[in-house]
């Protein structure tokens, strides 16, 4: 996977992903990562890559020409390395809401090209020509498109293979199936005087698949209904499993 972004202020992507899980994964090759600068390829003197908008309103609007030729510029690099092309991402408040499944979608691509804003967004003509996706990351304006591509890179690199070293762990975590994740305890056993719970001390691999499992439940009915709702209504036979073994419990007590 190899994800281009253009953008204003190249070093805040550079720095901001070259740690950690994504940096090693960029080291290993798994994934690549260019930053390109908008302003090299305006044609103003004064290298201006912004002007006031028609019609008046607060604020800057950046121009057509720089981001069109920097994704231009872009779009050739690709082709001279065999793709057909790229998505080009444009993350605005004005988008689609972000999530897991998406990542997951995306991360099966060859190349990403993300387009972050300033000031008070883009030109529109420009959008329509070069855009494909237009993707929030929720419903909240920041300064620039530089952090939600962050987000972006880093939850898409998660799903890449290879990128995570475990690879089932992207698989359990929070969303992949509309559960948030279980709580999860480390050493030592007792900590505060709370004590790690007894069914994860035991070695019964199905008990503690069964207590993760209700856990998730119970964690996202109380905190993400609206997830917990999607969940219930694909998983009716876990209910009527539940319902016979409470109902098998009850006669063995009556006994
Ligand atoms: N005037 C725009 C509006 O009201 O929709 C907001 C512009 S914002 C100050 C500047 C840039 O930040 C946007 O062009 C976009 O690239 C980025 N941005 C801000 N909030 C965002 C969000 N919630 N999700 C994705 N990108 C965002």
């Amino acid at each position: 996977m190899n994800f281009h972004v253009l953008t204003l202020f190249p070093e805040m992507i550079m720095q901001g992903l070259g740690t950690s899980i994504i940096g090693r994964a960029m080291d290993k090759g798994i994934i690549s990562l260019e930053a390109v600068n908008i302003r090299d390829y305006t044609i103003n003197k004064h290298k201006k890559v912004d002007d006031y908008p028609y019609g008046g309103g607060a604020g800057m609007l950046m121009q057509a020409q720089p981001v069109f030729d920097a994704w231009k510029a872009v779009l050739c690099k690709i082709q001279s390395e065999g793709s057909a092309g790229a998505k080009v991402i444009y993350v605005t408040p004005k988008g689609r809401t972000f999530h897991q499944a998406m990542a997951k979608e995306f991360a099966k691509e060859e190349n990403l090209i993300f387009l972050c804003g300033h000031y008070e967004g883009i030109d529109e003509r420009v959008l329509e020509e070069i855009v494909t996706d237009y993707i929030s990351i929720g419903d909240y304006v920041l300064t620039g498109g530089e952090l939600p591509a962050m987000v972006m890179i880093d939850a898409i690199s998660r799903m890449v293979p290879g990128v995570l070293s475990n690879k089932d762990s992207g698989e359990t975590e929070s969303f992949s199936n509309y559960l948030l994740e279980y709580p999860q305890y480390s050493r030592p056993e007792i900590w505060h005087n709370k004590r790690v719970p007894e069914v994860l001390l035991s070695g019964d691999h199905k008990k503690v698949d069964e207590w993760r499992l209700e856990q998730s439940i119970e964690k996202t009915r109380e905190k993400r209904p609206d997830l917990y709702e999607k969940w219930a209504e694909e998983n009716q036979e876990y209910f009527i499993k539940k319902a016979k073994k409470e109902a098998r419990q009850r006669k063995k007590m009556k006994k």
